[in-house]
């Protein structure tokens, strides 16, 4: 067993009542998130971390930080489990979002809703950068396989057991949230390339930044989806959907389809209004 101290968040510190013990070695290799089934208001992390919740022994769990719009409070240090993913708590740190499970994607973007992601993806970034976890959303059978990266409460009941929780639904901006982690692991901005930079890019990257986004649109059965159940996940109204449609010899016709590799990785592109970093 080696000791693993706790990242330096610089977060209030509002202890929670109930956690395991130090983490052994390894270090915790997933970041959980959740959605803390509270509303999205103004100061509720502080209130539900005071001595009425996490901070007293009504709750029963912990997590190791939770965020509102405000900002957000540490309520267990990394070193220490916390109790928030039934089978996952002995891999992973685990933290709080105010707002509900059947939130819209409307919902989790208000500028409050925003406002908690930049703030919650600005500390965990820290924690990932400091553990060595990269900015990498992973599937359920990476979760199950102990790979290092972001999953949900969710992912973990299904990968681990042990919960029964859904949160944070399946409707939280991972998209967003994840290109403000990758922002804040780097130092760079997400500031939209000029058009034509997809061919600059590499590869690999390329190909990384289209599975994570394949995977949040699709949920875990992105593997190997044909390119009609892409498109169907996608927004109705969007550009590429016809595009796509153009580009298999007119309407409906895409199942016989081969597509280049190039118009498939530009139509997903498009689709998705994909952002390149
Ligand atoms: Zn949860």
């Amino acid at each position: 067993m080696s000791y693993i101290p706790p990242v330096s968040l610089g977060l209030p510190w509002y202890p929670a009542a109930s956690h395991g013990g130090q983490f052994a070695s390894p270090p915790p290799r997933q970041i959980v998130i959740h959605s803390c089934e509270c509303p999205l208001t103004a100061g509720i992390a502080k209130s539900l971390a005071g001595p009425n919740w996490f901070g007293g022994t009504a709750a029963g769990t912990s997590p190791h930080g939770m965020f509102d719009q405000t900002g957000g409070v540490e309520e267990v240090h990394t070193d220490t489990i916390a109790w928030h993913c039934g089978n996952g708590n002995n891999t992973s740190v685990g933290y709080e979002h105010a707002g509900y499970a059947a939130f819209t994607r409307a919902e989790w973007t208000t500028d409050a809703g925003l406002a908690m992601l930049h703030a919650s993806a600005k500390t965990t970034a820290k924690v990932a950068k400091a553990l060595g976890i990269p900015g990498r959303w992973l599937s359920v059978a990476e979760v199950a396989d102990n790979v290092q990266g972001f999953c949900t409460h969710n992912d973990m009941r299904l990968a681990r057991g042990g919960t029964t929780h859904t949160d944070p639904g399946p409707n939280f901006p991972y998209d967003l949230y994840m290109q403000y982690v990758t922002a804040a692991m780097t130092g760079g901005s997400t500031t939209p390339p000029q058009q034509g930079d997809v061919l600059d890019m590499d590869a690999k990257e390329l190909s990384d930044l289209i599975d994570q986004r394949l995977k949040v649109a699709l949920g875990n059965d992105y593997a190997g989806a044909p390119l009609q159940k892409v498109v169907a996940a996608g927004p109705p109204s969007s550009r590429a959907a016809s595009k796509v449609r153009d580009m298999a010899g007119g309407t409906g016709g895409l199942a016989g389809h081969a597509l280049t590799q190039g118009e498939k990785l530009q139509a997903l592109l498009d689709h998705f209004e994909i952002k390149l970093p």
